[in-house]
């Protein structure tokens, strides 16, 4: 038996300017820039990481910014919303600072939570939930822009959107331990581990839409969480033995990753918790300097001449 998959570790997707996207997540939503680095199957492309002050799992929010690759379309098999916790009562405040990034002006409610619908400068559908203090006690990033009370707790959601999800449905409480705990206008419901927030994974079928193609404000995976290697190499083996086409081990320098697409093509990814962020630099400097791994510091003089300008200097006009 598994130790269970412990809630949502980061999402990915594919933004286009890489100034225009630090500045949205950093200054609009008030999250931190918690890691400089790039793509590490890709070193021209920067992998920018966004999450609270430590950059703890289950606060992350990364791109791979490839300017001026095209728009993704929108389709089935990817990621449909990814969903932010705020604490209750701060929709308001998150209403009018987000007025020209909003789908919806409508506040609606989904399984007795507020939500409020918008969209990244790429495009990317996000969500901001209204959750309690009891159900997610995270404090976010609390020296941004954004006042401490009304700061962004970190991931609550995903919704995924599916040609057919009866295979996904299977997958997510067959093999991956989720629990179904409802449905409501046309949305199934499932949570892993309870009691750990961004636990959430919801389903929606689109038997109209195409299948997606990830680019320019796409989702490109979503990541969950695991404790340790041991528990890891456990599920890679329960993924092999579910014939899931789960990969090898791979080493991101801050966790360590294993990825597999789920029967509706969604592409996930089980990500351990250690080591964290603050490796390779110190927790006040997380973020300041482009950090690479140790097999690309001897190219990096020719990696920052290919990366564009990116000025995270928070001050500046
Ligand atoms: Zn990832």
């Amino acid at each position: 038996m598994s130790a269970q998959i412990g809630g949502l570790h980061h999402v990915t997707a594919i933004a286009g300017e890489a100034q225009r996207n630090f500045d949205f997540y950093t200054k609009t939503l008030g999250l931190r820039l918690v890691k400089k680095t790039v793509n590490f199957d890709d070193p021209a492309t920067y992998h920018l990481y966004y999450g609270d002050g430590l950059g703890n799992p289950g606060t992350l929010l990364t791109f791979f910014p490839w300017k001026g690759a095209p728009q993704g379309r929108k389709g089935t098999g990817e990621t449909e919303a990814t969903a932010l916790a705020v604490p209750a009562g701060s929709l308001e405040f998150w209403r009018e600072r987000l007025q020209p990034f909003l789908t919806s002006s409508e506040i609606t409610e989904r399984f007795g939570e507020r939500v409020l619908a918008f969209a990244d400068p790429d495009g990317m559908a996000l969500e901001i939930v209204e959750t309690s203090i009891e159900d997610d006690a995270r404090t976010g990033w609390t020296e941004s822009e954004v006042p401490s009370e009304y700061a962004i707790r970190g991931l609550h959601a995903v919704t995924l959107a599916l040609r057919d999800w009866e295979s996904t449905v299977r997958c997510l409480t067959g093999i991956l331990g989720f629990e179904e705990i409802g449905t409501e206008g046309g949305r199934r419901r499932f949570v892993t581990q309870p009691g750990v927030p961004g636990n959430v994974v919801d389903l929606v079928e689109r038997p109209d839409l195409p299948p997606s193609q990830t680019l320019v404000g796409s989702v490109h995976h979503v990541a969950f969480r695991l404790p340790d290697d041991a528990v890891q190499a456990d599920w890679q083996h329960k993924l092999l033995d579910a014939r899931l086409g789960v990969t090898e081990v791979r080493e991101r320098e801050y966790f360590r990753s294993i990825y597999f697409h789920e029967p509706g093509r969604v592409l996930f990814e089980l990500a351990t918790d250690a080591p964290g962020f603050a490796t390779d630099e110190t927790q006040d400097a997380l973020g300041t300097a482009l950090k690479l791994p140790p097999w690309l510091e001897a190219r990096r003089a020719s990696i920052e001449i290919a990366l564009p300008a990116l000025d995270t200097n928070l001050e500046r006009n």
